[in-house]
């Protein structure tokens, strides 16, 4: 009796499980913090690391591609098959600093297993999330008796992800035609929880400015000049009161132009998602929600464009009191974007609602920052049903959808490449990225690699 392609996948993941574990572990005690200087050559050697990695899991094409700042990884494993469509994985292999008197159990860049998970920096953000495909596509081949992959296999791993990608979009740009792809996977995010698995479908944009307003060339007197000139720090109160209308909308004109709304569907899987208000207030570390009326809190942080102060200030704020009308004020504001938004036009509706309200004698310099586009991809699309099958078959449970409201280079790529992006990843929240004590779940991540290996299977026929 045969194995099934599904048993094969476990049967050949187990018996490498041990070799990959040691692999994960000998690139964890590579310190690639891309953020400090010093660790310059560590980052370095993590793509020269997995370079050779790649090179020795079988992909012909392995390349340090060099920017300006800290180095990406490109491997390239085309399929016998000529008609088989392309796809590009991404992630890196940097990591956010780590020291021990964080409050790491252990050294963070010693690594270590404990009651099944392997502790350490970069453990799931993200060399854990990146190496499952080396595993993955072996079991891909062993399982299916191919000799190459199911797809034209590429692979992008950057190395200053943890820096803000700040060559990001310039590298895609320039390798735009090496990189070209019919999907990209991204697998730098994660699940909802141990036992929910989840395909995330998109994630949010983000545009942010600061309004700096100034009246008086200096700070004056409130008793001989307070109600007969403007007050810089009233006019910047008054902007953010007229943010919101009372419903929770954002009241730019315009801001809601073009917004994909939520489908019943999507809002009916989202709700079958064990979400517990009074846990995610605890993580929130508030008490009480708010938003948006009409809609529910993972609708709010998932699906719906927001806007928030982040930073407010002007005038004297030391102790006890001084009578003056400041010269100048200011408020840092960001605004999370969802499909259909374009950041150039929220910019531009933002200047202009902002122009609009400020009083003649204040003067206002308005500066936005580089702004992250939004990216989605529908639940119907046929490459999203084939991540979520390979899922299924490696957990063999139904797979639910999530999105993800922070923002993140992923959107580049759907933007240089025209490609969907799709997300696959086996963190949970409970990982610790960033944190001390970051660690992956030994069990998830060997799910990881029998979803890698199932899925270029199943992409292979969801995108023919
Ligand atoms: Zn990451």
């Amino acid at each position: 009796m045969s194995d099934t392609p599904d048993s094969a996948v476990r049967t050949y993941t187990e018996q490498h499980r041990a070799a990959f574990l040691d692999d994960l572990a000998e690139w964890l005690r590579i310190p690639s913090v891309s953020a400090q200087p010093e660790h310059d050559k560590d980052v370095r050697r993590s793509a020269e690391w997995l370079s050779g990695k790649l090179a020795g899991t079988g992909f012909p094409v392995t390349e340090i591609w060099e920017t300006p700042g800290a180095p990406a990884v490109f491997a390239e494993w085309p399929s016998e098959d000529p008609d088989a469509p392309v796809v590009l994985v991404y992630g890196h292999h940097d990591v956010q600093p780590a020291a021990r008197e964080d409050g790491w159990s252990s050294d963070p860049f010693e690594p270590v297993i404990r009651d099944g998970r392997m502790y350490g920096r970069g453990a799931a953000d993200d060399k854990g999330q990146v190496l499952f495909h080396t595993l993955g596509v072996r079991a891909h081949l062993a399982a299916t008796g191919r000799t190459t992959p199911a797809v034209h296999l590429k692979l992008l791993i950057e190395g200053e992800e943890e820096s803000g990608s700040p060559h990001f979009r310039a590298l895609a740009e320039e390798r735009a035609a090496r990189l070209a792809a019919d999907a990209v996977i991204v697998s730098d995010t994660g699940m909802w929880d141990e036992n929910t698995p989840t395909v995330c479908t998109g994630m949010r944009g983000l545009a942010e400015c600061e309004i700096e307003l100034s009246g008086p060339g200096q700070d004056i007197h409130s008793g001989s000049f307070g109600g007969a000139v403007p007050n810089p720090a009233t006019e910047i109160a008054r902007l953010v009161a007229a943010l919101h209308d009372p419903e929770g909308r954002v009241a730019v004109p315009g801001f809601y132009d073009g917004v994909a709304e939520l489908t019943d569907t999507e809002r009916a899987l989202f709700a079958e998602l064990p979400f517990d208000e009074a846990t995610w207030l605890r993580t929130a570390a508030s008490h009480a929600t708010a938003g948006e009326a009409g809609y529910s809190t993972l609708e709010r942080v998932w699906a719906r464009p927001t806007a928030e102060v982040n930073g407010i200030g002007g005038g004297y704020q030391g102790a006890g009191s001084k009578t003056v009308i400041p010269s100048s004020a200011m408020v840092k504001l960001s605004f999370r974007l969802v499909a259909g938004q374009d950041p150039e036009r929220i910019q531009e509706a933002v200047r202009a609602w902002a122009k609009a309200r400020i009083p003649a004698g204040v003067r206002h310099r308005i500066t936005f920052s580089p702004a992250t586009r939004p990216c989605l991809t529908p639940l119907d699309h046929p490459a999203l049903q084939a991540v979520a099958r390979a899922m299924g078959r490696a957990f063999g449970t139904k797979i639910l959808f999530t999105r993800e409201g922070g923002s993140g280079p992923a959107a580049d790529l759907q933007d240089v490449l025209g490609a969907p992006v799709l997300f696959l990843g086996i963190s949970v929240p409970s990982d610790g990225w960033h944190g001390p004590d970051e660690k992956v779940e030994l069990d998830l991540l060997l799910k990881g690699v029998e979803t890698a290996a199932h899925l270029w299977s199943e992409l292979a026929d969801a995108l023919r």
